[in-house]
């Protein structure tokens, strides 16, 4: 058990063999022990809706029955009436199913409203849908990108961006994570040979795994200055902060600024699915043909499409505005509480997503099996989605988590990490 806890999943990335039904055997072999030490805290699914009490039962059938901390239902809004009415009065309209890809008759009333929705909420003028949030950030990069162009990504940029810029065939750099300063050394390198190539420069509003936010509007002006353009995705930022619920951008004063803004549905809007927004009519146009994931790809369903809506409409009332006030409260007391118990927190941007540093990942295994046991939903995050000795659990609030569900995760989390660094 002990080399299980300790083995590297990266060296699983590269098999070596020539059969592919047999090389990753070893791979195997390595989960089935985690399995049977009970440290494999992946492939969970839930029995019940993404409630703040919920039950989510292991890949090898344990039960957690307690506290969800674990879902990205921000706003609480997937059992909220009006949206169950919407998504059930869409399905009796329109169906379940949609044709195909949008250009191929996927869209419906539903999907023009939503688009006009999204558009006034992120003071845009073009928005497009795409199947899933990944697809968006992936499609629009890829799209938009070519051979002899530049793109320069934040270190820490979610999976689907740097897929998308990897797939594009442009000259893809990283920068520091944040560090606004790299940005500017790489933008001013990249234009003293190059003043004829695009340069895109991609950022998150809230980094999901790290709690924290680029100074957005600096990042802006730099993008301006050097003939650059800015793309954010605003997955977990947009609809569950700001005023209005225009998340980081809103926050940051730049709503209706940045040229390519791409979301996702699947946190704080109740559903699946993903958008594009951008000032640019023509960039709109290109990616709804080229944009690969939404071109050949079917359209999300109308009952998808009437809950994102039904949604929309929550965040951007007085409602919204109050289940925002009650997200914040609540991830400031889960904050407070874990830096009670001398827990490290990271991040510095009271949001939805609360991060509890533990390190080492073998550490990390092990607190996971016990707060599973304990009766906490929560997940712990390791390599590859982060560094090797930054392993952490990924706490996410709701709206209506109460004071005694938020102080029932930091009791467990505490008692649980504290032993697994005793074991
Ligand atoms: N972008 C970011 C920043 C995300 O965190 C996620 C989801 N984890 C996605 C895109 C993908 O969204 P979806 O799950 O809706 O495909």
């Amino acid at each position: 058990a002990d080399d299980t806890l300790r083995k590297d999943i990266m060296r699983f990335r590269t098999p070596s063999g020539a059969d592919l039904t047999t090389r990753n055997d070893p791979y195997l072999a390595w989960q089935r022990a985690r399995e049977q030490a009970g440290l494999w805290p992946y492939f969970r699914s839930y029995a019940t809706p993404l409630t703040p009490h919920a039950t989510a039962v292991s890949d090898t059938g344990v039960t957690t029955a307690g506290p969800n901390f674990g879902g990205q239902d921000y706003l609480s809004l997937t059992g909220h009436p009006e949206i169950l009415e919407a998504a059930h009065k869409a399905l009796y309209t329109y169906g379940p199913l949609t044709a195909g890809s949008p250009a191929l008759g996927g869209g419906n009333p539903l999907s023009k409203a939503l688009e006009a929705g999204l558009a006034e909420a992120l003071r845009t003028d073009h928005v497009m849908l795409f199947p899933t949030g990944w697809a968006s950030g992936f499609g629009t990069i890829r799209a938009l990108m070519h051979k002899g162009d530049h793109i320069l990504l934040d270190k820490l940029s979610h999976d689907s961006l740097r897929q998308g810029a990897a797939a594009s065939g442009a000259t893809v750099e990283f920068f520091r994570h944040l560090d606004n300063e790299a940005v500017r050394r790489h933008l001013a390198k990249i234009r003293a040979t190059d003043t004829a190539r695009a340069v895109l420069v991609v950022t998150e509003g809230v980094f999901s795994m790290d709690s924290d936010t680029p100074d957005l509007a600096e990042l802006l002006a730099l993008c301006r200055e050097f003939g650059a353009q800015l793309l954010v995705d605003v997955a977990h930022d947009f609809g569950a902060m700001g005023e209005r619920g225009g998340g980081q951008l809103e926050a940051h004063g730049i709503l209706g600024e940045v040229d390519f803004v791409v979301g996702a549905f699947s946190k704080t809007f109740a559903s699946t699915g993903g958008f594009l927004a951008t000032r640019s009519s023509s960039a709109r146009e290109y990616v709804r043909m080229f944009g690969g994931p939404q071109t050949f790809s079917s359209a999300i369903t109308p009952v998808q499409t009437a809950v994102a809506l039904a949604a929309l409409s929550v965040v951007t009332s007085e409602e919204g505005a109050r289940r925002r006030t009650a997200v914040r409260a609540n991830a400031v007391r889960l904050r407070d509480g874990l830096t009670g118990r001398g827990l490290e927190v990271m991040g510095d941007v009271v949001c939805p997503v609360v991060p509890v540093l533990i390190g080492d990942t073998a550490t990390g295994r092990t607190a996971s099996g016990l707060i599973a046991r304990a009766g906490l939903i929560a997940h712990l995050v390791e390599q590859p989605a982060v560094a090797s000795d930054a392993a952490r659990f990924r706490l996410q609030v709701m709206a209506e988590h109460t004071a005694g569900d938020i102080d029932a995760a930091v009791g467990i989390l505490d008692a649980c990490i504290g032993e697994a660094r005793r074991r």
